[in-house]
């Protein structure tokens, strides 16, 4: 009898580790289940829509995906359709491979406020979450500042700061891009509680807000370092020259006429926002640096601005049943042990790091795992896998959105897009499964 493994989420991550236990157990039957109708986590939902190149990766998630043996069970969620016992009971390996997709507070007063956004609702919404896809942030301010110096923090400052010839051949969701066309923002900030040194973005994404057409970029020159300093660890020291390198190349542009700026600000860290109905003024303290910590100067400023992005990274939310490490953020695991037979790879593993490819090495490492403690597990403990769950699914009415299914409402996104656009996403469940189950000859083909 062959191996039956469940991995539950379709991502980079999940989709990796289907690729590496193909490979090594080549009769193993792999069932990849994912709580939305569409497969490619943060491919879909996280790379910014104006980064298509870097999307390419589903068709290699395709072929996965259409492996024989491998399966795409989609629209099924674990607390809603199965539970995590079942889940167990059913297969010989169960691997979660969940993510990261809640925001990070920011944890200061009036973070609540209208006009407070975490990065993972707001890009959510842009590229049409079902969970976020009603957000409707409020735009219509003339400032708007994104807390954190992330690559998440540059993918949002740059996606508002594009005008809609520049997203033309994006996959931004009609809505969004009409809200940001509509909003009146002359003002982005973003803002490091540390210095240019201590960002985390990588220069090809730094270097891309110079190339924007309505914006001019601020920096100032005084913040920058004469070098990265002796802090930085040593495989790191070219990325960060080359981002100083970038942003004295900013600082060194005169001032142009451009509808918008974006002001880069380090050495600052958000105190509070204020506001009464709404954001109204965010109070940041200025920071100095000591080997790369942010030391409090007590000295206060404010920004009047009208929303507010929080880019500061993600927590996992807690799988029921698994226990959680509340600290990290994280499933409770060891080096991807959760329990006997269950696994988390990802994100949901060590916390929001690394690129898209980064997931095929730390999946293939742990697949390295799984496949000998297997090889330990005896031949009777074989389980019912795929048939049992299904039984189960059909049992409870759930509507499954098989690979074929999902293809349907990849080509109904597809032919729907005007213009350049590649795609236009559907941003509602139901509306993912009126296309995955029209009738052939349905207006929408
Ligand atoms: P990140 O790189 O960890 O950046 C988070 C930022 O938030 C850091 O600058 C951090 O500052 C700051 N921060 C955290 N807590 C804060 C607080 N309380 N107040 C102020 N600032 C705070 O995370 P990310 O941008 O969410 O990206 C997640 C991962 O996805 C990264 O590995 C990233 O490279 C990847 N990604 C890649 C791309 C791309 O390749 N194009 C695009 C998007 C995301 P400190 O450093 O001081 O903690």
């Amino acid at each position: 009898m062959s191996q039956q493994i469940a991995i539950v989420g379709s991502g980079p991550s999940g989709l990796y580790v289907a690729e590496a236990l193909g490979k090594l157990l080549p009769d193993a039957a792999i069932d990849v289940i994912d709580r939305l109708p569409t497969p490619y986590g943060l491919v879909r939902g996280g790379i910014a829509p104006d980064h298509q190149s870097t999307k390419n990766v589903t068709r290699q998630f395709e072929r996965t995906l259409s492996r024989p043996g491998t399966r795409f069970l989609g629209n099924v969620e674990i607390g809603r359709d199965l539970t995590y016992d079942e889940l167990k009971a059913a297969y010989d390996v169960v691997v979660l491979s969940i993510g990261a997709a809640v925001d990070r507070p920011l944890g200061i007063p009036g973070d609540a406020l209208p006009g407070v956004y975490g990065s993972a609702a707001f890009v959510g919404w842009y590229n049409g979450h079902p969970t976020h896809a009603d957000l409707a942030p409020l735009l219509d301010g003339t400032a708007l500042a994104v807390i954190g110096n992330g690559n998440v923090a540059l993918d949002v400052v740059r996606v508002i700061a594009k005008t809609q010839a520049e997203l033309a051949a994006s996959d931004i969701c009609v809505h969004a891009g009409e809200a940001m066309a509509a909003a009146n923002l002359t003002d982005l900030y973003i803002i490091g509680r540390r210095g240019p040194v201590e960002a985390s973005f990588t220069s090809k994404e730094l270097g891309e807000l110079g190339d924007l057409e309505r914006c001019d970029v601020i920096v100032d020159p005084q913040q920058l370092p004469a070098d990265v300093g002796s802090h930085v660890p040593e495989k790191e020291v070219k990325v960060k020259q080359r981002n100083l390198e970038i942003l004295r190349e900013f600082a060194s542009r005169p001032l142009g006429e451009r509808a918008m700026r974006l002001h880069i600000l380090f050495c600052a860290a958000p105190v509070a926002v204020l506001g009464e109905e709404r954001v109204r003024t965010l109070v940041l303290e200025r920071t100095r640096l000591e080997q790369g910590r942010a030391v409090a100067t007590g000295e206060r400023f404010e920004l009047p601005v009208q929303t507010v992005v929080s880019a500061i990274g993600y927590r996992t939310a807690p799988f029921p049943g698994v226990p959680f490490d509340e600290a990290r953020g994280i499933l409770a695991n060891d080096e991807g042990l959760i329990e006997p037979g269950v696994y988390a790879s990802g994100w949901c593993k060590h916390g929001p790091r690394g690129v898209v490819g980064t997931n095929r090495t730390d999946a293939q490492g742990l697949v390295q795992r799984i496949v000998s403690e297997l090889d330990q597990t005896p031949e009777h403990a074989h389980k019912f896998g795929g048939a049992e769950i299904d039984r189960l699914l059909r049992e409870r009415g759930a509507v499954v959105v098989d690979f074929e299914a999902w293809r349907e409402i990849d080509r109904a996104e597809v032919s729907r897009a005007q213009g350049a656009k590649p795609r236009e996403k559907f941003v509602r469940v139901q509306e993912m499964l009126e296309a995955a189950f029209a009738l052939p000859g349905d207006e929408r083909h």
